[in-house]
């Protein structure tokens, strides 16, 4: 299953490589286009409840800046590490362009289990990541936002600690905050929502039943579990299965996916859940014979030989790099649709340009504002993703993907001019 071994880095690299074939792109400016300008790593020492003093590893990428900001969340993690990091932000950079968000890509985070701290102590440990972060983040210069294990209280201690040591109020320097402390309607869907708007178009561009089709969505987090209500309430399609960390459960007529979000939010986990006939491990979901998989915990979930059983026909990645490269190929040459990352859980970062935007004019839209554009966005962008398929004769979306937003961040590049 889940294969650690697999360097999510390399793997983002092996992904530029792909579509560079397709490209007329120098090795030197491919080299640019596949390492970060810099990295912050650092450590946190941070007093605890009973005294003693934390300490935590915490990074920042900022991987490329050509297309604005650096943009991208804050990962809370025991496995973040340095080349984590620097994929993650890397795909930060090509998610942006492929939805054609006026930001380049970032990303932190922290080495820590959160749920192994209380709430002070977590406080303490953002204020401190936040204090150490001020001289690269801004609100035209590097905009952190939620990842795994963090939220609106998170970014809301970023933005207080930012704004106290600046002396001043800029409620862009971060995204994904509550509505009172200038959130946007629609961020905590939105990750979500572009799952399912993707999962829309795919299958309308397969000819391909939407309602009704069975779904498995592995990770039930913010990203897939708000997929998960989507695709039920939006789409009519049949969730029959659904994981965390702790095991999966199913049902082949369907879960109800709110039910089971609420027993998880008072339970801890998924598993247990009364309207589950049967439960799974999360090997078994991820090779059930579903209409679509939704990957939506961490990288590496499918491997080379767990992605020769996989037998969905339709994989919409909600995670960011659930798949390895060998997983890509075997599928690919299986036939099985990948929809990736950079486009089905672009609406975070998109929803989080909105909230940027509203900030940046203090000036706040509907949340059937916020739905309307994201759609619009993750339409358009995924109408040029198949025309590049079809025209350009690559060989899945993900290449796809990567020649639309390579060319974006290209062309920025190369516009800039060179400084003497
Ligand atoms: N962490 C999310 C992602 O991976 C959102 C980033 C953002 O909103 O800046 O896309």
């Amino acid at each position: 299953m889940a294969d650690d071994d697999v360097n999510p880095f390399e793997s983002l690299q092996e992904q530029i490589d792909d579509a560079a074939a397709y490209l007329d792109v120098g090795d030197d400016v491919l080299e640019r286009l596949k390492n970060p300008e810099r990295v912050l790593e650092t450590n946190l020492s941070v007093e605890l409840d009973d005294g003693d003093v934390g300490v935590f590893r915490a990074y920042r990428s900022q991987f490329n800046g050509d297309r604005g900001p650096y943009k991208g969340g804050i990962r809370y993690h025991p496995g973040v590490n340095r080349d984590e990091v620097k994929a993650l932000s890397g795909w930060m950079v090509y998610k942006c362009a492929t939805v054609d968000i006026p930001y380049g890509g970032g990303k932190g985070g922290i080495q820590i289990d959160p749920s192994a701290y209380s709430e002070t102590e977590l406080e303490r440990i953002t204020r401190s990541f936040a204090t150490e972060l001020r001289p690269l983040i801004g609100e035209d210069r590097d905009i952190p936002a939620p990842d795994v294990n963090t939220g609106q209280r998170e970014m809301n201690w970023i933005k207080d600690t930012y704004e106290t040591l600046e002396n001043t109020t800029a409620p862009g320097v971060v995204t994904g905050k509550t509505i009172e402390s200038g959130g946007s309607l629609g961020r905590v869907e939105a990750t979500g929502r572009s799952t399912m708007l993707t999962a829309r178009e795919a299958f309308d561009h397969l000819d391909k039943e939407m309602s009704d089709a069975s779904v498995a969505v592995q990770g039930y987090g913010n990203a897939g579990s708000i997929a998960a209500q989507l695709v039920h309430d939006d789409l009519d399609a049949s969730v029959v299965a659904v994981s965390d960390s702790s095991g999966a459960v199913y049902n082949p007529d369907g879960l109800d996916p709110h039910e089971v979000k609420r027993f998880k939010n008072e339970t801890g986990s998924v598993s247990g859940y009364d309207g589950a006939t049967e439960e799974l491990t999360n090997e078994e979901l991820l090779t059930l014979d579903v209409d679509l998989l939704i990957p939506a915990a961490l990288e590496n979930a499918i491997d080379g030989d767990l992605a020769a059983d996989v037998e969905a026909d339709v994989i919409v990645e909600a995670a960011n790099g659930p798949l390895t490269p060998e997983a890509d190929e075997v599928l690919t040459d299986r036939d099985v649709y990948v929809l990736p990352d950079i486009l089905a859980n672009a609406g975070g970062v998109t929803v989080s340009y909105f909230e940027w935007v509203q900030n940046r004019q203090r000036f706040y839209w509907t949340e059937e504002k916020v739905n309307e554009e994201l759609e619009r966005h993750i339409v358009e962008a995924f109408d040029e993703l198949v025309r590049t398929f079809e025209n350009e004769d690559v060989p899945n979306f993900r290449t796809a993907a990567y020649v639309v937003a390579i060319r974006r961040v290209l062309d920025a590049y190369e516009e800039g001019g060179s400084w003497p």
